[in-house]
């Protein structure tokens, strides 16, 4: 609670101030996230493993000591062969040594190259779809490209060993395959170690097993895995271990802590439990069910989402929700691109926020309010990535994670909570997509798939346009308090000329206050709502369900230099059709209503048309249907509409 209040209190302190000072005040997941992936490796494309080769398991046995920077390994790997071949590679480090690879029992040729890869010269050729597996026995110090792919340090004087691979660090310490392209089905994965330690992993602890100086630690994961959530950490850890309920599973949820900080972090766990029953409950059931969830401290200043282990440095509530949430997306469906990385972290952030919406609604106010200022402190940026050679714009804070978390609260807000959440489970469950990797159309396919609506323009608009709108609203309100509101739009990028969206309004005076939602289709569209009292003020999006920024709102005094300017509302009709005149150059009017096929239903004479008049015609006899509604003055036709009822 302590990190949490000063957080918090340091946000409200700075609500008003300068928006770089604000972000340092959050925990900058984006910033952190950066820092870690820019220092690991410029070449984001360096991934070398040959495509003719898939791993289904892979059963890794890792020795180490926590006080020396070293490993020795044992990886066997479980491969499918995609095409007829006999060399396959993988990438590891050259600066580990291989001592030896088996392959049918017998040691095989093979040759480390300076890219970081391994050819394996296999004894036999293996045909498409055949099987078969290597054991590739290494040792070394590991590389170390990332701010920490693999960190040997200590905490307190103690010594720790402590892996974080994302997202090409994995190479670093183990052969693998290290791109977007492939997930392991499943691992086993064994830490040898000092007995004095413990070791932590991925996944389901099976067993301890002590031989005098050296336990044998081992993990079992049965889901499929990206290498770079592949993870182990190994020192003096305090264990302790929660349960959450989810549906009729009772999941451990186990925490892995420095001794020195247990109370740190054992009063603040709940706090994850309740975000993994919101997320369970909201999106999906939690991914990894049949295992656990649990926490990792590690000395590195953020969180990393391992696959059922997050590391983390504190319990912050807002980097355990975010980590937490990468487990739907990220680690069961992960962002099949660089250019699609808010699949990963976007989702993250909206989890977060969600989780503080219904968990704490000040601190989701001060998220808004700082998110808001933040995502238009720049009029362009598209939260598809349009540079992915740029460390900086994949993982940019503004876009990657900020600007399409919001876009998610706009598509709810568009779409309504019912089908957006259908649409956020249907993707969950794509079978295509679960445990496997996503593109934003695959998204956009589901979304469209569960609600029935065309989101093409939502898309583009947001996730490939760039800026954001600015409304100008004009209204006014006549006799019977119904307003007339006119919306204008300016945009601040030209990737866009205008943003379809809905619109929160709100009509107030001194004792009242009504809220509607518009839909804007077009620049200047008109628009009647009954208001049912004489509004003063007119607010726009209260609640920031948008992205948007100098909004205006006008009120318009009737003029009387119109003339015959005549409104019929509402359309669609229900009970009745008004129709409002300004300075009507006629003092008699002849209304006529036709239906769908031309017939003439009802003819209303109206004498002694005044300067603001409004008429009345009760539409409630006329069955549902398209009508044509025509008012005649003097010898000619003033008005001809389509009316709906
Ligand atoms: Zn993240």
């Amino acid at each position: 609670m302590k990190i949490l209040f000063s957080c918090l209190f340091l946000l409200i302190a700075e609500l008003h101030a300068q928006e770089n000072q604000c972000k340092q005040n959050f925990i900058d997941i984006a910033a952190l996230e950066q820092k870690r992936f820019a220092s690991s490796n410029n070449d984001l494309t360096k991934t070398f493993a040959s495509s003719n080769f898939s791993i289904y398991y892979s059963r890794c046995v890792w020795k180490v000591d926590p006080a020396v920077r070293y490993i020795e390994g044992k990886v066997t790997s479980y491969i499918t062969a995609s095409a007829s071949t006999n060399s396959i590679t993988f990438d590891l480090t050259n600066s580990l040594v291989v001592d030896s690879i088996l392959f049918r029992n017998q040691k095989i040729g093979f040759t480390q190259n300076a890219n970081s890869t391994l050819d394996l010269q296999l004894s036999a050729t293996l045909n498409a779809n055949q099987k078969d597996s290597v054991t590739i026995c290494y040792k070394g110090i590991p590389g170390n490209t990332g701010f920490g792919s693999f960190i040997q340090t200590t905490h307190n004087n103690t010594p720790v060993i402590w892996t974080l691979s994302e997202p090409y660090g994995a190479r670093d310490w183990w052969p693998c395959r290290n791109g977007l392209d492939d997930k392991v089905d499943s691992i086993d994965v064994f830490i040898v170690h000092p007995t004095q330690y413990k070791a932590t992993s991925n996944g389901l602890l099976q067993s301890e097993i002590t031989a005098g100086a050296t336990t044998t630690t081992f993990f079992k994961h049965r889901y499929p895995i990206a290498s770079y959530l592949v993870c182990f950490s190994v020192t003096n850890f305090s264990v302790f271990t929660n349960s959450v309920q989810l549906g009729n599973v009772n999941l451990p949820v186990v925490t892995y802590v420095y001794p020195e900080s247990i109370n740190d972090f054992q009063p603040f766990t709940y706090k994850v439990l309740d975000a993994m029953q919101l997320f369970h409950n909201t999106f999906a059931p939690y991914p990894f069910i049949k295992e656990k969830y649990g926490h990792t401290q590690f000395g590195w200043g953020g969180g990393m989402e391992h696959q059922t282990n997050t590391f983390l440095i504190n319990t912050d509530a807002n980097l355990m929700a975010h980590e937490l949430g990468h487990q739907w997306f990220g680690n069961k469906i992960t962002c099949g691109s660089w250019q699609d990385i808010w699949l990963n972290e976007s989702f993250a952030t909206f989890c977060a926020n969600y989780y503080a919406e219904k968990f704490d609604t000040s601190f989701f106010q001060l998220i808004l309010t700082n998110h808001l200022a933040q995502i238009t402190s720049l009029p362009d940026g598209s939260v598809i990535v349009d540079d992915t050679t740029s460390v900086n714009r994949i993982f940019n804070s503004r876009l990657s994670y900020n600007k399409g978390a919001y876009v998610l609260r706009m598509l709810r807000f568009t779409l309504g909570d019912s089908l957006f959440f259908r649409g956020i489970r249907q993707y969950q469950n794509d079978p295509v997509l679960q445990y496997s990797f996503a593109r934003t159309a695959d998204f956009k396919r589901n979304m469209e798939q569960a609600s029935g609506k065309d989101l093409t323009y939502f898309f583009d608009q947001w996730i490939t346009g760039q800026g954001y709108p600015s409304f100008q609203i004009q209204w006014r309100q006549n006799k019977n308090n119904w307003a007339n509101i006119k919306v204008y739009e300016t945009t601040s990028h030209s990737s866009v000329p205008f943003f379809k969206t809905p619109l929160t309004l709100t009509f107030k005076n001194a004792s009242q206050q009504k809220r509607i939602v518009i839909q804007v289709n077009s620049n200047g569209a008109e628009t009647w709502a009954d208001i049912g009292f004489a509004a003063d003020t007119v607010l726009i999006d209260t609640e920031k369900q948008l992205i948007s920024k100098n909004n205006t709102s006008t009120k318009i005094k009737s003029s009387n230099t119109t003339i015959n300017e005549i409104k019929l509302y509402p359309n669609p009709v229900h009970d009745n059709l008004y129709i409002s005149l300004k300075n009507p150059s006629d003092k008699k009017l002849t209304v006529q209503i036709y239906n769908s096929v031309a017939q003439l239903v009802a003819q209303q004479q109206f004498d002694t048309i005044g300067q603001d008049e409004l008429l009345q015609l009760a539409f409630s006899p006329f069955p549902k249907g398209n009508y044509i509604v025509k008012v005649n003055g003097g010898n000619s036709t003033l008005l001809i509409t389509k009316i709906v009822k």
